[in-house]
């Protein structure tokens, strides 16, 4: 097709007033080649509008640019992951993956392996040309032996540095994938095949029949140090010694079951909407909370969490718990995040807490300025950290260690803060379940059940006591 590909934008936009037809391709770049069939493709099947492109790191990173469809840029290495994630979410779209070999060979060899082997529903396009282009032509996990790079000057040792790696054949290796073809687009016979080979794999995609992989070796004569014609030259006469061009696989036209199909289900369906005789309530009405525990390891702060966590879930609300520490068992950071909700809850991250409680001074400092306007702070009262509070926030330093050791109960600090919560009307559920579950969280182990009910009703009194 000589003239301007409708899967393509019109202009090339990359900054205000530079709209042109050129791409940033290097001239006798194979990229620019691809870009074309995959769009001519896209257009001729009429999937441009529903497609999604996930673009990678590396030369082809400006895809955006170019291809007039959704798109999302991936970070370095994991456009199959994203594109994984996309497939499932959108399972009706066309979902089309673009990485080159440092990307995919290395960096995110096992993401684009694993959705291989999964036959996760999408096309991926692999460019390979042997190197890591746009960082300067280092090696690559696809460099031919002998190969010079910058990183490799006397040629690949393939002792010392592995061979050449052939995702077509490791690829071959698995069940799931529907469609694997290497291809080039270093001569117009070889562009013509390329093109066939594209237009497989995305009708596959349209059809939604599954995994469909095209690897496409493509010359990059800027790293190569040869002008394009000796660059294409070597890529027909040398690289097709060790990556040969072929069909390794078709299995679109047989009836077989995808792994990728299985329905997903939502958490509710699989645990048929909650724990053994709790029903968990859908209720939009119900105003989301979000709390984040933070501390040293050893301070119980991801059990408080886990005790709050377990109590929403026995008052029937959605509940998300997430921990996060340091490789250390005792003395790392440790937070953990808490969100309870009245319907489901789409991430369990949280950037603005409703209400934090910091049990030492790192968390603090770290986790005070994000608490929300109209939000509550509780943090360990023999802190003294001198900061200031971010405005609108309600700041209630509390003396937990202390309330703890007075009860006998050292360790207890963090019951303590879980009275001084339900004391302070924190908590979007009764004192009953709180209670059950800080007895249900010292089952294993019941002699410190009365003890850490002891530290509670201490708090809770504290805090009655010195009400402001
Ligand atoms: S450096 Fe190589 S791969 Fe990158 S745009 Fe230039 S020719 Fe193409």
């Amino acid at each position: 097709m000589i003239k301007r590909s409708t899967g393509l934008y019109e202009e090339f936009s990359r900054k205000e007033g530079t709209a042109s037809r050129a791409t940033h391709y290097c001239a006798g770049c194979g990229h620019g080649i691809i870009l074309k069939l995959i769009s001519e493709a896209m257009a001729d099947l009429d999937i441009q509008d529903d497609a999604v492109f996930i673009g990678p790191v590396g030369c082809a990173t400006f895809c955006y640019y170019y291809f007039d469809c959704g798109h999302i840029s991936a970070p370095h290495g994991r456009a199959s992951a994203v594109a994984t994630g996309i497939s499932r979410v959108l399972p009706d779209k066309p979902i089309i993956a673009y990485q080159g070999d440092g990307d995919l060979g290395a960096i995110g060899f096992n993401n684009a392996f694993q959705a291989a082997n999964r036959g996760d529903n999408f096309a991926l396009f692999f460019v390979n040309n042997a190197l890591y282009a746009m960082t300067g032509g280092q090696m690559a996990p696809t460099t031919l032996a002998g190969q010079v790079t910058t990183t490799t000057p006397f040629g690949r040792d393939v002792v010392k540095t592995g061979y050449p790696l052939k995702v077509c054949e490791v690829f071959e290796t698995l069940e799931a994938p529907v469609f694997i073809e290497r291809v080039s687009v270093a001569d117009t016979k070889r562009i013509m095949q390329a093109k066939k080979a594209i237009r497989k794999a995305l009708e596959i995609q349209k059809e939604k029949k599954g995994f469909a992989f095209v690897e496409i070796l493509s010359p990059c004569p800027n790293n190569m140090r040869v002008d394009p014609v000796k660059a294409a030259e070597a890529f027909t006469e040398i690289m097709e010694k060790t990556f040969p061009l072929g069909n390794f696989r078709d299995n679109s036209e047989k009836d077989i079951p995808m792994p990728a199909d299985v329905p997903l289900k939502t958490a509710s369906e699989i645990t048929g909407g909650g724990r053994e005789g709790i029903t968990t309530k859908n209720d939009p009405s119900f105003k989301e909370k979000k709390f984040k525990f933070s501390g040293f390891g050893g301070q119980g702060v991801l059990s408080l969490g886990l005790v709050v966590a377990e109590a929403a879930v026995s008052d029937g609300r959605y509940v998300s718990w997430m921990p996060s520490y340091g490789p250390e068992q005792r003395g790392g950071s440790a937070s953990c995040s808490v969100i309870v909700g009245g319907k489901e809850i789409g991430s369990p991250t949280i950037d603005d807490p409703d209400v934090l409680v910091a049990m030492n001074q790192p968390s603090l400092e770290r986790f005070a300025p994000s608490v929300k306007e109209g939000g509550t702070l509780l943090y360990e009262a023999s802190v003294k950290s001198g900061m200031e509070f971010p405005k609108g926030v309600r700041v209630i330093p509390f003396p937990a260690s202390a309330i703890a050791s007075e009860n006998g109960v050292p360790k207890a600090s963090n019951t303590a803060f879980l009275g001084a919560m339900t004391a302070l009307g924190l908590l979007p559920f009764g004192d009953g379940n709180v209670i059950d579950a800080l007895a249900e969280s010292f089952s294993p182990n019941p002699k410190l059940i009365e003890p850490n009910k002891k530290v509670f009703e201490a708090a809770r009194k504290w805090v009655s006591d010195n009400k402001q």
